[in-house]
C-alpha cells in the first residue's frame, strides 16, 4: 500500500481532492478545523453562473467522503506542527474535545432541542442562533452534535450560578436525555501523530471585516449587509427562511444596492481583486429579483469581471432578463437616515466623472477574501498572504515546498469550479508521490535484504 496523503481544510476544493486520492487508491487523512466540512459553499444559497442549488451540488459530495474506507475524516480538529520533507512528513493534529462521543450520537438533536443556552449561530453569520450542544447544520457531515465550552452551563458554568450552586454540577440536560448516552463532559483534547507522503493545503478564504472599512457603515447601520450575510438570508434554510427582511424593521426592502470591491483593490485594505464578487453578486441580485419581483437592484462597480465560462452571458441575462441596473461608480460614503434607516449612497459616477446621492433600503457590501491561515505548514505566501505557488504559468497546485500542494481559496481568490480544478490536478500530484514513496521504500527492503 502507498502512504497516505493529507488534505487540510473541508471546503469544496479539499473535499474533491480528497475524493480524488480515494478513487486513485491512496490512504487520505482530512482535517477540519470546523464539526463539519462543507466550507463557506454549505453557506452559499446558489451558484454562479447556472444558478445550480449550491447544496444539491455539494451534499453528495459531502456524504461520498463517508462512503470510502480509504478516507479517515478528523473534523473538529487542527494541524499543529509539520515536519520533515516530501514522502515523509510528520504532521501532529490536535483533535478538540467534542464532549460527545461521536461513535455513539446518532445525530438525532434531541439535546439542542432541551439545552436552554441560545448563542449566535457561526453558520448563519450570527444572524441565527444555535445552543450550547449543537450540530453545525442539517446537511453536516458527520452529522453529529457537540458542546461549545464556552457556553456550556455544566463545563464553563458563569461565576455567579456556580457560586449558587454551591458545588452541584449545573445544567446536565443534554446529558439526561441523549438516547444513547453519548454526553461526555470529561472528554479530553487528543493529539494524533501521522506520517504522510504530501500534504494538499486546501485551507480556504474569510471575509475581511467589513466593519474596519469606516464609510460603508458595517456594524453601525442596522441594514448594511455583508454578502456572506446575504447567501444566508436568501437562503429557505437560513435565518429568515428565505425571506429578504431589514434587520432594522422586518420588512422587505424596496431598493438594495450592491457595492463591489468593499475592501479589495484598495491598497488601505487588500491590493488584489476578490475575483468572484462580481458574478456572486449578479447572482445575488438576480435571487432578490426571483424572491421579491418588484424590488429595485443596482450594482455599482469599478469594472466588471466576468471572465468564466458562460459569466458575460450571465451578466447580460441579468440586465435584459432581470432588470439588474450597473452603475460604473465608486461609492464613496453611505450614511443612514434616522427617521427610516435607509440608506443614503454618496458615490462618483466614474463614466460621467461627476458625484451623485442615491437612497436605497438595504445594502450589500462585496467584501474582499482573505486567506484562511495556517501557520504550522513549511510554505512560503505572497504579499496577500495566499500560500505562494511554484510557477503561475505551467504548475498552479504546487507550493514552493516539494511535496505540498495548494488548492482553490488557499491560493487565491477563486470560484468553485477553479477550486475543484485544482484540486483534481493536485490529487494526481500527490498520489504519484504516495505510490513512488511505497515503491522506493519496497526496493530499499530488498536491497536490505540482499
Ligand atoms: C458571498 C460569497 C458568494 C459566493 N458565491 C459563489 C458562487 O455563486 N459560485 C462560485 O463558484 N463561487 C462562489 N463563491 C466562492 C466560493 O465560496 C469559493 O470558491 C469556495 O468556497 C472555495 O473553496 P475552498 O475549499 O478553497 O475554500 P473554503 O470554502 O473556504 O473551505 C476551506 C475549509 O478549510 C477549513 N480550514 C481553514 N483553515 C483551516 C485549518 N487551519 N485547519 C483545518 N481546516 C481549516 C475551513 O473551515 C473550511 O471548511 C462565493 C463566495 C462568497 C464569500
Ligand atoms: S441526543 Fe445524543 S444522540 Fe442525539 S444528537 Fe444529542 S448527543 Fe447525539
Ligand atoms: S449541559 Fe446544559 S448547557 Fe451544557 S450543552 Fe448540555 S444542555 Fe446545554
Amino acid at each position: 500500500m502507498s502512504k497516505p496523503v493529507l488534505v487540510i481544510g473541508g471546503g469544496i476544493s479539499g473535499i474533491q481532492a480528497t475524493i480524488d486520492l480515494a478513487k486513485h487508491g491512496v490512504e487520505v487523512y482530512l482535517v477540519e478545523r470546523n464539526p463539519s466540512i462543507g466550507g463557506k459553499m454549505a453557506q452559499l444559497d446558489k451558484t454562479f453562473p447556472t444558478l445550480d442549488c449550491a447544496s444539491c451540488i455539494l451534499t453528495p459530495k459531502m456524504a461520498e467522503v463517508l462512503r470510502y474506507n480509504n478516507i479517515k475524516l478528523l473534523t473538529y480538529s487542527e494541524v499543529q506542527e509539520v515536519k520533515g520533507n516530501v514522502g515523509d512528513f510528520t504532521v501532529k493534529i490536535l483533535r478538540k474535545p467534542r464532549y460527545v462521543d461521536w461513535d455513539k450520537c446518532t445525530g438525532c438533536g434531541t439535546c439542542t432541542e432541551r439545552c436552554p443556552v441560545k448563542v449566535p449561530d457561526e453558520y448563519n453569520v450570527k444572524l441565527g442562533q444555535r445552543k450550547a450542544i449543537y450540530i453545525e447544520y442539517p446537511q453536516a457531515v458527520p452529522r453529529k452534535a457537540l458542546i461549545d465550552y464556552s457556553h456550556c452551563l455544566r463545563l464553563n458554568p458563569p461565576p455567579d450560578l456556580k457560586e449558587k450552586a454551591k458545588g452541584k454540577p449545573l445544567c446536565g440536560a443534554c446529558e439526561k436525555v441523549c438516547p444513547t448516552k453519548a454526553i461526555d463532559y470529561n472528554q479530553q483534547p487528543e493529539i494524533i501523530e501521522l506520517n504522510v507522503a504530501a500534504i494538499i493545503l486546501a485551507t480556504g478564504l474569510e471575509l475581511y471585516d467589513a466593519s474596519n472599512i469606516p464609510e460603508y457603515g458595517y456594524g453601525k447601520y442596522q441594514n448594511v449587509y455583508t454578502n456572506l450575510e446575504f447567501e444566508r438570508i436568501v437562503s429557505s434554510t437560513g435565518p429568515t427562511n428565505g425571506n429578504i427582511i431589514r434587520r432594522s424593521d422586518g420588512k422587505p426592502p424596496k431598493r438594495i444596492a450592491w457595492i463591489q470591491c468593499v475592501g479589495s483593490r484598495d491598497v488601505r485594505f487588500n491590493h488584489y481583486c476578490s475575483a468572484f464578487c462580481c458574478m456572486a453578486a449578479t447572482k445575488q441580485a438576480i435571487l432578490a429579483k426571483e424572491l421579491l419581483p418588484e424590488v429595485d437592484t443596482t450594482i455599482y462597480y469599478m469594472d466588471m469581471r466576468a471572465f468564466g465560462k458562460g459569466f458575460y452571458e450571465f451578466y447580460k441575462r441579468a440586465m435584459t432578463e432581470f432588470g439588474v441596473k450597473y452603475v460604473r461608480g465608486k461609492v464613496v460614503k453611505i450614511t443612514e437616515r434616522q427617521d427610516n434607516k435607509n440608506l443614503l449612497l454618496f458615490y462618483e459616477d466614474t463614466i460621467h466623472s461627476y458625484m451623485k446621492k442615491d437612497e436605497f433600503d438595504m445594502v450589500v457590501l462585496s467584501v474582499a477574501v482573505r486567506p484562511n491561515r495556517i501557520t504550522a505548514a513549511p510554505v512560503k505566501t505572497d504579499k496577500g498572504g495566499f500560500i505562494q505557488i511554484m510557477d503561475p504559468y505551467m504548475d498552479t497546485v504546487t507550493s514552493t515546498t516539494e511535496g505540498i500542494f495548494v488548492i482553490g481559496g488557499a491560493a487565491e481568490a477563486r470560484d468553485i469550479p477553479d477550486s475543484v480544478t485544482m484540486a483534481s490536478s493536485a490529487a494526481i500530484k500527490a498520489s504519484t508521490i504516495a505510490k513512488k514513496c511505497v515503491v522506493e521504500q519496497t526496493i530499499i527492503t530488498s536491497g536490505e535484504r540482499a
